[in-house]
C-alpha cells in the first residue's frame, strides 16, 4: 500500500446533551474515528482532516476549536450562516438504560454537497490535496440521493486518480431502509480500498445469502476487515495478485462499561497502523487494543491520558 499523508473524513458530528444537570459534548461516528486517529498519529507524517457542515454560531465554533485541539485540520469544514449543527440528547432511566433522541433533519452537514460550486472536500480531492477519504454508512444516509450520487461520483474520479477510499458500513435503520443502504453501498464498495465491516450491520443490509467476504471479492474491495465484537476479526486483503486472510483475536475485557464507539475506535487503530506501513494483522491488533480500552469507559471519547499505552510500533 502507498503511504497516504493526508486523510480527510466526511460525516456528521452532533452536539450531545447528557447527564443531570445537562452537559454539552459532541459525537458522531466519523468524528470519533478521526479524533482517535489524530491522537494515535501525532508523531507521524499523517495529517487528519474533518470535512463536515456547521453553522456560524457559537456552538459550531466550539466544535471547530475542540477538534483543532485534538490536532484535527478543520480547513475542509463548510460553515453556513442559516444552519446549525445536529443535536442529540441522551436520557438515562432509573435502571441505567440509555435512550437517544435526535434533532438532525435540518443539520448543516446536509448542505455540504448542495451548492453548485464544489465543496472544500471535492476541491481538495480534485486538486490532489488529500490522499485518502474516509466515510461511513451514516455519512451517506444523511445526504439526499442527489448529494449521495455527487459524493460517490467525486470519489470515483478521486479513486481513478489514485486516491484511496475507506468505508465503515455503520447502518442506522432510523436513517434509511436496508434496501436504500444496499443500493448505495453497492455503488460505493467497488471504489473502496479499505472496508471496515461490522458483521451484524452487514446482515441487516444485505441479509445472509452471501458472506461479507464473497461480496467483498465480488465487488472488488481491496481490503476488508470483518468485526465481530469480542470474537476475532477477519482481515482479507489482496497482495501480489492473491487473496490473503487472517483472524486476529480481540482483547479480553472483564468489565465492559460502554461499547459506544467500539467500531469507530477500532477503525482508528487499524488505519493508524496500516497507513504507517504496518501489516494488516498488526493493524487489527492495534484496532482491538484501542477498542478494548475505549469500551472500559463511559462515552465515545475517553481521556487522552488513558491511551498512553497505545503506540505505533
Ligand atoms: P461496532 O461497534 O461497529 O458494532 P463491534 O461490536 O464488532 O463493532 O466492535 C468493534 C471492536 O470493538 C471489536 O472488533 C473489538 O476490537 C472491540 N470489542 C467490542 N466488544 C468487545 C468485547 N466485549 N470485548 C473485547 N473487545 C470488544
Amino acid at each position: 500500500m502507498t503511504h497516504p499523508i493526508h486523510i480527510a473524513f466526511f460525516g456528521e458530528c452532533m452536539i450531545e446533551l447528557s447527564g443531570l444537570p445537562l452537559k454539552k459534548g459532541f459525537g458522531g461516528d466519523t468524528l470519533n474515528t478521526a479524533l482517535y486517529l489524530s491522537r494515535l498519529t501525532q508523531r507521524t507524517p499523517l495529517s487528519v482532516s474533518y470535512a463536515t457542515g456547521l453553522g456560524k454560531d457559537a456552538l459550531s465554533q466550539q466544535l471547530i476549536e475542540a477538534w483543532q485541539q485534538e490536532g484535527i485540520n478543520t480547513s475542509l469544514v463548510e460553515q453556513y450562516s442559516d444552519k446549525l449543527p445536529g443535536l442529540y440528547m441522551v436520557e438515562t432511566d432509573p435502571q441505567g438504560e440509555r435512550s437517544f433522541m435526535y434533532w438532525r433533519d435540518s443539520a448543516a452537514v446536509k448542505s455540504y454537497f448542495l451548492n453548485a460550486e464544489l465543496s472544500k472536500l471535492e476541491q481538495a480531492m480534485k486538486q490532489g490535496r488529500v490522499d485518502a477519504v474516509y466515510l461511513s454508512g451514516i455519512s451517506l444516509a444523511i445526504l439526499s440521493d442527489v448529494c449521495k450520487k455527487r459524493l460517490i461520483d467525486a470519489l470515483s474520479d478521486f479513486s481513478q486518480a489514485g486516491g484511496q477510499v475507506m468505508f465503515d458500513n455503520n447502518f442506522r435503520p432510523q436513517l434509511w431502509t436496508s434496501e436504500q443502504a444496499k443500493y448505495w453501498y453497492g455503488q460505493l464498495l467497488p471504489l473502496v480500498d479499505i472496508a471496515l465491516i461490522t458483521e451484524d450491520d452487514d446482515q441487516l443490509v444485505w441479509g445472509a445469502d452471501e458472506s461479507v467476504e464473497q461480496r467483498s471479492v465480488r465487488l472488488g474491495c481491496k481490503e476488508t476487515v470483518i468485526k465481530r465484537g469480542c470474537e476475532p476479526c477477519k482481515v482479507i486483503w489482496q497482495q501480489g495478485g492473491e487473496t490473503h486472510h487472517a483472524y486476529v483475536s480481540a482483547e479480553q475485557v472483564a468489565n465492559v462499561v460502554d461499547t459506544c464507539a467500539a467500531g469507530d475506535s477500532f477503525a482508528a487503530g487499524y488505519l493508524a497502523a496500516r497507513l504507517n506501513g504496518q501489516s494488516a494483522e498488526a493493524a487489527a491488533a492495534l484496532g482491538h487494543q484501542l477498542a478494548s480500552t475505549v469500551i472500559q469507559f463511559s462515552g465515545a471519547i475517553i481521556p487522552k491520558s488513558e491511551m498512553a499505552h497505545l503506540t505505533l510500533s
